[in-house]
């Protein structure tokens, strides 16, 4: 009698230790060389594990009901718990949670040690090619040092992630789900940065980083797609930084159904036009002799006042006396309404995740599949994606810690 737990990333590795803490006996197969390479990466290497302010608003999925039921289940107070009795301490800011350490690999460390402790065998570079379930146990098959394996379970809980960020292998999870019959919600690149048709712009302003906020707009159409304030990354390519990050599953979203869609990006949210116009004008009635670059270089990042201006078709060494109030405007409009049409996004290796995956309908509240009796999905294989700020991991240890108590109470029957 066992478990097989595919994937030994965030939801696998505290599913093990749920099940395991139970009395079951588990086997992790996972293809990359170590257990837990993804969490190393998470939070820049410091892993921002979750957040003292959850709520299901903070997802996407069809299904918010279950993210709802499952953060009362398991919220970040049992994430820290769950954590704290593994041997670490944190660090809050601002209700962000890290390790103590300030280090992604403390968090991986007491995951696989305490796999360890309960006996839970991980073997790594293997990688799962395919699930088969016979009348009532499951076929695994597995490749490993070039040979075709296979193992049988009672229990299988699929936990292989997606290929954000470029981990994981070619069978993703999905792929996996697929096979087992379940309904795939198209999957694209989430917490991203958005590419822009605006080169000369990005050439000038690279490189820059500015609050403001951004909007997603799609052409023709009334309303805003999505919008965030921070702190945006000016880049050669395009937009980086949170604010792009949180919009960009929408983004992905829309361009991939052809939607035409601009990125508006306002530099200064805290002052309104007329307040910018307002100071502008005092500028040229007190100050005419001055340049519109030093004026606006008073405001502004001065590498962002040279990509405005040009932008705006306004040479920035003239004295304000001498623009005219078109060519104001103009400017103005630039800082506070920069479009930027979108051409596409970061592809899926250079995102932090991946909206979409297995159907949340098609899972029962312990994470269950309601299609194949005995198969458990969690993580992000499953179409939930959470916004930056430590809500994708708490789902990852949400999710594998319910499935992994309810899997390891049904191998003690
Ligand atoms: C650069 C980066 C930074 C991030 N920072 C944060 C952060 O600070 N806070 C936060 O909340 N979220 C962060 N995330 C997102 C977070 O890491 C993921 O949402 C989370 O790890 C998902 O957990 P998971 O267990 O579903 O998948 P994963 O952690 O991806 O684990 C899946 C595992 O399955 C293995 N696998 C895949 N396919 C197979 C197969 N066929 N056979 C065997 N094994 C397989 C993979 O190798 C992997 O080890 C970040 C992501 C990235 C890429």
């Amino acid at each position: 009698m066992k478990i097989i737990v595919i994937g030994a990333g965030a939801s696998g590795l505290t599913a093990a230790i749920a099940a395991a803490e139970q009395g079951a006996k588990i086997l992790m197969l996972e293809c990359a060389s170590k257990p837990g390479k993804k969490i190393y990466a998470t939070g820049n290497g410091k892993c921002n594990l979750t957040n003292r302010n959850l709520s299901a608003a903070n997802y996407r999925s069809a299904d918010l009901a279950l993210i709802g039921h499952t953060l009362e289940r398991f919220g970040s107070r049992q994430t820290m718990e769950f954590f704290e009795n593994l041997g670490m301490f944190f660090k809050d800011k601002n209700g962000y949670v890290y390790p103590s350490t300030g280090q992604a690999a403390t968090v991986a460390e007491v995951l696989v040690k305490r796999c360890r402790e309960l006996g839970v065998e991980i073997s790594c570079d293997s990688k799962v090619t395919s699930v088969r379930k016979t009348k009532s146990r499951f076929s695994v098959f597995y490749e490993k040092e070039e040979k075709q394996l296979e193992e049988q379970a009672d229990i299988v809980i699929l936990a292989a992630g997606s290929r954000a960020g470029g981990f994981g292998c070619e069978v993703t999870g999905t792929k996996l789900a697929k096979f087992c019959g379940h309904r795939i919600i198209p999957e694209v690149p989430a917490l991203t940065a958005l590419h822009g048709n605006a080169t000369k712009f990005f050439k000038l302003v690279s490189g820059v980083r500015v609050d403001g906020t951004i909007f997603l707009r799609e052409e023709g159409k009334k309303g805003i797609l999505s919008q965030d304030t921070g702190e945006l990354q000016l880049t050669s390519y395009g937009i980086s930084g949170i604010p792009a990050f949180q919009v960009s599953r929408y983004a992905s979203y829309g361009l991939k159904r052809g939607a035409k869609l601009n990125a508006v990006l306002d530099f200064l949210p805290e002052y309104t036009y007329h307040m910018l116009w307002d100071k502008i004008e005092t500028e040229r009635t007190c100050h005419g002799n001055r340049t519109l670059e030093d004026i606006f270089a008073a405001i502004y990042h001065r590498k962002l006042v040279c990509g405005i201006l040009k932008t705006a078709g306004v040479d920035g060494s003239r004295k304000i006396k001498s623009t005219s109030p078109e060519e104001r405007k103009r400017v103005l409009q630039f800082c506070k309404q920069m479009v930027i049409p979108l051409t596409g996004t970061n592809d899926l290796s250079a995102s932090q995740v991946c909206a979409g995956g297995v159907d949340t309908g098609e899972v029962t509240l312990e994470f269950q599949s309601k299609k194949i009796e005995n198969l458990y999905i969690i993580g992000e294989t499953l179409d939930v994606d959470g916004i930056c700020g430590g809500y994708n991991l708490q789902f990852a240890w949400a999710s594998g810690w319910i499935a992994g108590q309810d899997a390891g109470r049904k191998e003690r029957k």
